[in-house]
Order: structure tokens, then C-alpha cells, then sequence
């Protein structure tokens, strides 16, 4: 009869399928084995998470296996089946996503090979521009073409030149993998001070048994430098090492700091990556070639060995949290692979999020404290109450970025808002534009003049006179363009460089802009939240925000957090090397995202906001998941929503309902939008509720989201 497996698909199913091994194939089918295998009328790639099982009458035979050993192991099968039953998200979808795109599909593709340039000698005449390659290549021994024309700047034709008198060849070879800065120069480690050995000793401590640290480390205070020494223990002990991270931290000069330590070991994997790059870290990182992984939030799942510690950098950070299906925050499960490796973890932030730092208070996690910054001190900051001021700047403002200017640093500002205007106003009859598609005024642009949806992508030429009473049409409010528009104005011989997502084009738009901010080309960096994140600006010496209540007001109870942790992060970046100064704008002097950031006093507000989420029984003092209906008729979605609102009511135990009600963004993309929030003190109640709920009644999609960030 032949031995059974269990299959499970990488479809929107969690359910797995019996099949029988054929002798043939018996050998090489293990748990975690990629496998071909009929379901219905077609043949799916699929991976076996057990062995055994019960014929549940007719079963079918497995096809193929297709490749050797196991593909999955059994840490990420589970760590899959434990989102998946978390999540209540299919365990197909993970299992799909843990896997590179290549994988995903039948058939085993062939490494790729690309075009090396070999250092041989570099005696004799040669011009500057060939030395300076020459130099570059001797210290490596050989870099990929691609890497010296593309990121290194040189032409096609002085690799050709030096080929031809035989100073480098060029030789075919398989990709070994990106780490596109093979070249930073190698780095001693720092000696470490006495606050950071403390935290040094007491996670490594911990080596070889799960743990979960919060370092709560103010920016500048060594960190990072931290990490590269536990890595170099980790790789000393034969283990690997794990660094998450967002995506906009992830630049050029981060990974120069772990590739100037480890080289070759260091595999990076981020969203910016081809297929092609992101098969070869994969199989680099599988094969043990790589054991630091350093990646975004689906790095998570990173086919390593042994792993002996997991690091989460800027775990306040909400692009950890996976918003389309299958969802899941790389944050909390970082700590689960952690249990399943037996491995400490470290969350590690400024700002910590206020549910790892209850936790932390709590006893579940072990708080580490780095408060103050390795030079340099944190800056001086004023809050200015702009009901008191004229225009757009406070006069603390202009004269704290003309002082910065004048001795010769930089400014950073901040507005997060996109666009010259949040929308254009009729001030004789009060019309504003619209999207077509979406229930949301429409941004007036500058450069070039349109008016855009920010959410649905939506754009339309603007229009100088009002639709509705011919009467002009004004801008009306401020975005970041017209921030862009008068600080040229007032500072007419400085630089501005705008980092926000309509001046970026491409994917290395941001670390162009970064560059020319290190070689000192842009006096002043205005951009949007992304200014805040995880870079190193060294000669900025004075940060201002154009309005700190951006966001303030959104329906969204994490609202004061959020804005907390972004004033402090970017104050964070003036006075890294010096005396800086901030100056935060606001209507809201007293609000205690101003007053605690002002003061960098993380302590002071998390203990504020935790008594606020206390009385009102938010996360972390409860559980929640959000349940939304989504679809083209609106009597549809209110229908089904009011219905299964109804259900959850008869069925709840210790749950708490609320809606059905319209979602703030009751329509986008020309989708009508109801949700529900379901609250409880205890997940198992939620899950019971939910984990049976179709995803599909009629034409109505319904989607769950446990633990929402934003409920818009
Ligand atoms: P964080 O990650 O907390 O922002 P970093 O690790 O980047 O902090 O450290 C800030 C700066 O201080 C970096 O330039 C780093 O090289 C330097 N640094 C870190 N630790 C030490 C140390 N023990 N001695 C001297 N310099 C250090
Ligand atoms: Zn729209």
C-alpha cells in the first residue's frame, strides 16, 4: 500500500491533503519535501508537513518530489502552522511566502551565473579613474561587473581597457550573492562601553535558551554595534544571527556595517530584491554560506540552520506588520521562531511600542536600558505653540535653522504630510474636490500641478475655478511641497532636498538623497516620517517640525503613540556629533505627545498612555481583531456586516461588538467598506468567534485582521 503524507498547497488553504508515497519516491520524501501532487483536476506544488496519517478513503499518489532533502524545515513549518492558526490566515499562504518566487512553482531553477571582473596586477601607467578600480578590486579580489559599473560608477569601456592589458579578466561564475558592498573596509569592533557591556552579558547570558529582551536604547547609543558583536559570538559558537528591520532603514551604509564585520556571511533580503537575487540569498542562507541575515519583515522566515539570536531593530515599526493577506506582524512572531529556536531575542527601539514595553513591565520580557548616546548629547527642544505665530515658520524656527546653517550644519524638518496643499477650497461656497473612487479629498500637487488620491492613486488636472459656482478655487492647508516652496524662499543659498514619496522615483531614490546629504550637496532635508527612520545624520544640528498634530486627530487609538514616537525619533536626529537643537510647531502645546517628546521622555509618556489604554480597555489590556466588509454595493456590505454582527452578539462570551458601523474610509476604490472591532480580554474568545467566519458571503469579501495597526 505504501507509506502516507500530509500535503499542504500554495493556495489560500490550511487544510492538508492525504496522499500516498510511491516506493519510487519513499526515499526522498521527508517533512518539509516541495512536492507535486494532484488536487482536483490539476497538479499543485505543495510541501509535506507530516508523515502517516489515516487514508480518508481514496488517496491519490504523489507525482513528484522536487528537490533534495528538505526544502522547509520543520522550525518554519511550524512557525507557518502557528500564524496561520494566530492569523486565522490559510497555512498554504505562508508556507508560499517563506519560499522564494522560483520555489513556488514546479521545476528547479538553474543558478545564475553573471560576469565577474578578476583583479591580476596593477603595475605601470594608469590614469586615475583606473588606479582608484584597480585599488578597489585588489582589496576584494574580485567584484561582480554589475556591481563595478552599477554601484561602484565606472564604464563598460575602462573594464574593457583594463582587460585588454591584462591587468583584470573577466570571468563567468555563479552569483554569490549580494551584499552589494563586498568593499566596505573591514572594522575593528568598538570597545564596548560599561552600559552596553551590561547588555552585552545579560543576553548573552541567555545564549541557547529562549528569551525575550526589550532594549530600549535611545538613537545613537550603540545598538548596532551591539548586534555585530553578539553576531560575531553567535558565528564563533557555529550559529547564525537574525537582524529585522524596516525597509527604509535597510540602506546601503547599514549593511556596510555588518558586511565591513562579516563579509561574505552576511545574506540580505528585502522587498526591493529581482527573483533571480532573492533565489540566491536564499539558497546562500540555506546552504549555511550566510549565516547573518539581514532583511525586512518576510526575512523572517529565512532558511537558516541554527539560529542563536533574533534581533528586531526599531520594533516600534509598523511596516512589520504584513497588511494584505496572509497577515501577520514579523515583530511578535520573530519572538515565536525565537521559542521554536530556543534562542534569546532582542525587540530593540527608542521608542519602544507600548505592547512590548507592558510586556516588559509585566516580567514577560527582560528590560534593557541604554539612556544615554554614545557622543554627542540629545538636543535641546522647544515647543512652540503656533496660535502665537504668523506663517508657516515660528520665529524659533527660521532663526534655530539660520544659526544651524551659519555655523555649517545641516537642518532636517519634518511635515508628514504629501503634497502642496491637502486639498483646494472653494471659499465662496465651501466645495472641495473629491476622489471618484474613494470617499477622500483629493491632494493638490505642484510639481507637476495635479490633483492625486493617496489612496487609490486616482489623478485629475486641477482646476482653477469651482465646478459648482465658477467662483477660484484656493489651496487650502499646508503639505510638503509648499513647505519645500518657502524654505527656498527664506534661505535662498542653501540646498533643500525633499525626501517624501512623490519626490523619490525608484528604489534607491532615498539613499541618492541620503548621499548627497553625507557629501554636504543639500543644506537642508525636509521630508515626510521618512526622515525619522533609523538613518545616521551626523552634521545635522538642528531639526524642526513644520506641524506636529499631523496625524494627531486620525480615528485610530494608537494616534498619540504614533506621533509621540515620530517627534522622538526625529529630534533623535539633531546633534549626533555636537550640540543640536529641535524645535517642534504645534497648536497643541500640552498634548502629551508634545510635552514627552520635547522632554524625550519615553518613560514618562508610556506610563500616561498605558493609564489611557487602561480606563478605555485598549491593547495591550485587551485583544482585538478587526473584521471588514468589503464590495461594490453598499446595501450588500451594510447587510452582511449588520448580519454577522448579529451572530457575533448571540455566540459572544466575554466579547465585546463594536459596529457593525461604516469604516472611516467608507469607500475606496470604488469599494463600499464596513467593519467590525471585536475586543476581549482573551484571544481563544475572539478566536472561537472568528475562526469559522467565511471569507466570501455573496459578493461581499470579509477580511480579518487580528491585532489591526489602523483601522481606516
Ligand atoms: P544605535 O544603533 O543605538 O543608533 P550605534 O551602534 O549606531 O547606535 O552607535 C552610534 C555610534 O557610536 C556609531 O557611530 C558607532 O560606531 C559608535 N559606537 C558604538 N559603540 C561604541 C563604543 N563602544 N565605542 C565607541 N564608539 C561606539
Ligand atoms: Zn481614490
Amino acid at each position: 500500500m505504501g507509506e502516507l503524507c500530509q500535503v499542504v498547497f500554495f493556495l489560500p488553504l490550511s487544510k492538508a491533503y492525504t496522499y500516498r508515497v510511491p516506493p519510487a519516491l519513499e526515499p526522498r520524501v521527508v517533512m518539509g519535501s516541495r512536492v507535486l501532487a494532484p488536487l482536483g483536476k490539476r497538479r499543485e506544488v505543495g510541501v509535506v508537513v507530516a508523515l502517516g496519517g489515516e487514508a480518508p478513503g481514496e488517496v491519490k499518489d504523489l507525482e513528484e518530489v522536487l528537490d533534495h532533502g528538505p526544502t522547509l524545515s520543520r522550525t518554519i513549518l511550524e512557525l507557518t502552522q502557528w500564524a496561520a492558526r494566530y492569523y486565522l490566515e490559510p497555512w498554504g499562504l505562508y508556507l508560499r511566502g517563506a519560499l522564494p518566487p522560483h520555489l513556488r512553482h514546479k521545476g528547479l531553477p538553474r543558478l545564475p551565473r553573471e560576469k565577474w571582473v578578476v583583479f591580476r596586477h596593477g603595475e605601470g601607467d594608469l590614469t586615475p579613474r583606473q588606479r582608484e578600480l584597480l585599488e578597489r578590486l585588489e582589496r576584494v579580489g574580485r567584484a561582480s561587473l554589475k556591481v563595478v559599473l552599477k554601484e561602484w560608477g565606472f564604464g563598460r569601456d575602462l573594464v574593457r581597457r583594463l582587460e585588454s592589458r591584462g591587468w583584470v579578466v573577466l570571468e563567468e561564475r555563479e552569483v554569490e550573492g549580494l551584499s552589494p558592498f563586498p568593499l566596505a573596509p573591514r572594522e575593528e569592533a568598538h570597545t564596548l562601553t560599561s552600559a552596553q557591556k551590561r547588555v552585552y552579558d545579560e543576553v548573552w547570558g541567555s545564549f541557547g535558551t529562549f528569551s525575550p529582551f526589550l532594549l530600549h536604547g535611545v538613537t545613537g547609543s550603540g545598538k548596532t554595534e551591539l548586534y555585530l558583536q553578539w553576531g560575531k559570538r553567535c558565528l564563533e559558537k557555529g550559529k547564525g544571527l537574525l537582524v529585522l528591520i524596516p525597509e527604509i532603514s535597510l540602506t546601503p551604509q547599514y549593511i556596510a556595517r555588518f558586511t565591513a564585520r562579516f563579509g561574505k556571511e552576511v545574506a540580505v533580503l528585502h522587498s526591493g530584491l529581482t527573483d533571480r537575487e532573492r533565489l540566491v540569498e536564499w539558497l546562500r542562507i540555506k546552504r549555511g554560506e550566510s549565516r547573518v541575515v539581514l532583511g525586512t519583515r518576510s526575512a523572517l522566515f529565512a532558511p537558516m540552520g541554527e539560529v542563536g539570536l533574533i534581533v528586531v531593530d526599531e520594533e516600534h515599526d509598523t511596516s512589520f506588520k504584513q497588511e494584505e493577506s496572509p497577515r501577520y506582524n514579523a515583530r511578535d512572531l520573530a519572538v515565536v521562531r525565537a521559542k521554536l529556536e530556543g534562542c534569546p531575542v532582542v525587540l530593540a527601539s527608542a521608542t519602544p511600542s507600548l505592547e512590548s514595553y507592558h510586556n516588559a513591565l509585566k516580567g514577560r520580557y527582560v528590560l534593557l536600558e541604554l539612556p544615554r548616546r554614545i557622543g554627542g548629547t540629545l538636543p535641546q527642544v522647544k515647543v512652540v505653540d503656533m496660535a502665537g505665530e504668523k506663517g508657516l515658520f515660528s520665529r524659533a524656527f527660521v532663526e534655530g535653522l539660520k544659526r544651524a546653517l551659519g555655523a555649517g550644519g545641516q537642518g532636517l524638518v519634518l511635515l508628514n504630510r504629501r503634497g502642496y496643499a491637502p486639498f483646494l477650497l472653494c471659499a465662496a461656497c465651501g466645495k472641495v474636490l473629491k476622489c471618484p473612487n474613494c470617499d477622500i479629498t483629493l491632494t493638490y500637487h505642484r510639481d507637476p500641478p495635479m490633483l492625486r488620491c493617496h489612496y487609490c492613486g486616482h489623478s485629475e488636472s486641477p482646476v482653477d475655478h469651482c465646478p459648482g459656482c465658477g467662483r477660484e478655487m484656493r489651496p487650502l492647508g499646508v503639505g510638503i511641497q509648499r513647505v519645500a516652496e518657502e524654505l527656498e524662499t527664506l534661505f535662498p543659498h542653501a540646498q533643500v532636498g525633499r525626501m517624501d514619496k512623490d519626490a523619490l522615483k525608484g528604489r534607491k531614490a532615498h539613499w541618492e538623497v541620503l548621499g548627497a546629504l553625507e557629501k554636504g550637496e543639500i543644506q537642508i532635508l525636509l521630508g515626510t516620517q521618512m526622515v525619522a527612520k533609523g538613518h545616521h545624520y551626523p552634521r545635522i544640528s538642528f531639526v524642526g517640525v513644520v506641524l506636529a498634530d499631523v496625524g494627531l486627530h486620525l480615528p485610530d487609538f494608537r494616534a498619540a503613540e504614533r506621533t509621540f514616537q515620530l517627534l522622538t525619533q526625529v529630534v533623535g536626529r539633531a546633534g549626533r556629533e555636537g550640540k543640536g537643537m529641535a524645535v517642534i510647531q504645534t497648536y497643541m502645546p500640552s498634548h502629551p505627545s508634545m510635552v514627552y517628546a520635547a522632554r524625550q521622555d519615553y518613560r514618562g509618556f508610556a506610563k500616561e498612555e498605558l493609564e489611557r489604554r487602561r480606563t478605555l480597555g485598549y491593547p495591550p489590556f485587551s485583544h482585538m481583531a478587526r473584521v471588514l466588509f468589503t464590495g461594490t454595493s453598499r446595501e450588500k456590505v451594510e447587510g452582511v456586516a449588520r448580519q454577522v454582527a448579529g451572530d457575533l452578539v448571540g455566540g459572544a462570551r466575554g466579547l465585546e461588538i463594536l459596529g457593525p458601523a461604516p469604516a472611516p474610509l467608507v469607500r475606496l476604490k470604488n469599494r463600499f467598506r464596513w467593519h467590525i472591532i471585536v475586543r476581549s480580554r482573551s484571544r481563544k474568545n475572539i478566536l472561537a468567534v472568528l475562526s469559522n467566519l467565511p471569507r466570501r458571503m455573496g459578493s461581499v469579501k470579509v477580511q480579518v485582521d487580528m491585532d489591526p495597526y489602523g483601522v481606516m
